[in-house]
């Protein structure tokens, strides 16, 4: 339950109403006092302090010892009692939403509410100002990605930023991320971020508190597509768990009896720590001997390329980035030996695809090009009419040499998993 219970004076009742007082009550949060900063007790009545300066006005809980419930009417915005709130609180969830859909929720103001008075009528206008970011208040706001909002995730937080003209303007995060959560952020290009005022985010909530909230147009909706940090790019041991191994041995078997070499125990420890976030020892290894340590790690992410019902994932799939065509050649023969035991299936990118070779490229396990090749891949994929929504969620690891890594760019921030070697 949001403040039932509000101290206000006569003042305020009058011009604000019984409705609008409702509504506040319903959409301010007794957290911390916003004079001194400290908690409120848990039956403790707040004290409403409202700022008007013209049309606009905030509207602020605080203790009843701290500020006493008041209408403040400042003639120029530089006259206010508050220019800045810091002790208001936000909160952040993720809530995984039946199917995958996953939703990065937002409370961005506890006790502190906005006002605008339309035609001389004061109404709630808290999420008001996150309209000029393009988030609105339609289900279908949700799956629209908007350039100013983005979802960073570094190690195990997640955060939401929203940039204007280049600055991060608001930033809200959740911590930590559960293997779970994790695995359906990176079957996916963006998330829903839903802003409200409605809820709060620490406490027990219905199964799905969206339907009402959007009903109510309680809610601000944008999509945010999701970027990585180097850090949270690192192989993991945690990837495979327990059958990590099994499958590493599986395919030292397969290099054997496909291309007649024996992984000897070099190479296969630097895949083995290559594929636990440590690529020193695969970088130094050359020529034939850092093609097979490679596909090593290559062939255990390939392996998740596809679901139970060998359909290819959301977010599966291996990307190789080589130097050139001679480069490209070299992965795409060696991955194609070993992938006839396996069943994987292998794709060089073509130099100027046709819509149809677009519509197989990215579904193969294992994909094979230079940098360039897959930056136009992708761009393809973003922005043809068509519905590329798997396509573009395609490749979970991006492998890469050091040579060509600076060719890469931003695209590589896109790759939940990357090893460069
Ligand atoms: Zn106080």
């Amino acid at each position: 339950m949001a403040v039932s219970r509000l101290l206000t004076d006569s003042t305020t009742r009058a011009r604000l109403g019984p409705e609008l007082l409702a509504e506040l009550r319903a959409n301010l949060w007794a957290v911390d006092c916003q004079t001194c900063g400290r908690g409120f007790g848990r039956w403790e009545r707040p004290a409403l302090t409202v700022q008007a300066t013209a049309d606009t006005a905030d509207a602020s809980l605080h203790h009843r010892g701290c500020r006493s419930p008041q209408w403040l009417e400042s003639p120029t915005s530089d006259r206010r009692v508050f220019t800045d709130f810091p002790h208001a609180t936000w909160r952040a969830k993720l809530v995984l939403l039946t199917g995958s859909t996953l939703v990065f929720l937002v409370n961005p103001s506890y006790e502190v509410a906005q006002l605008r008075r339309d035609s001389g009528r004061w109404r709630l206008a808290t999420l008001d100002r996150f309209a000029a970011y393009g988030m609105g208040t339609d289900l279908f706001d949700g799956v629209i990605a908007q350039p100013s909002l983005s979802v960073v995730v570094d190690e195990d937080r997640m955060s939401v930023h929203i940039t204007d003209k280049g600055a991060v303007v608001h930033s809200w995060h959740v911590s930590p991320l559960s293997p779970g959560i994790r695995e359906a952020v990176d079957a996916k290009e963006w998330l829903t971020v839903g802003l409200t005022t409605s809820l709060d985010l620490h406490r027990r909530m219905p199964r799905n508190p969206m339907a009402k909230l959007i009903k109510a147009r309680r809610m601000r909706l944008g999509a945010a597509r999701t970027v990585y940090t180097q850090q949270a790019q690192l192989l993991s041991e945690t990837d495979f768990g327990k059958t990590r191994l099994k499958l590493l041995g599986v395919s030292c078997e397969v290099i054997w009896r496909q291309l007649g070499i024996k992984v000897d125990d070099d190479l296969l420890i630097a895949a083995l720590a290559c594929s636990a976030g440590n690529s020193e020892m695969i970088t130094r290894l050359r020529d034939r001997d850092k093609l097979v340590s490679a596909l090593l790690v290559i062939m255990l992410y390939a392996a998740a390329s596809r679901t139970a019902s060998e359909q290819p994932a959301h977010g599966g799939g291996v990307h190789v980035m080589a130097a050139d065509a001679a480069g490209v050649a070299q992965w795409f023969d060696i991955a194609t030996a070993t992938a006839e035991l396996t069943g994987q299936t292998v794709i060089r990118l073509a130099a100027e695809p046709t819509v149809e070779q677009r519509r197989t490229e990215y579904l193969a396990d294992i994909v094979v090009g230079t940098p360039e090749q897959f930056r136009a891949a992708y761009a393809f994929y973003r922005d043809d009419d068509g519905d590329w929504g798997l396509h573009e969620t395609r490749g979970n690891l991006a492998m890469t040499v050091l040579e060509v890594q600076h060719r890469v760019g931003e695209l590589i921030r896109r790759y939940p998993r990357v090893a460069v070697i």
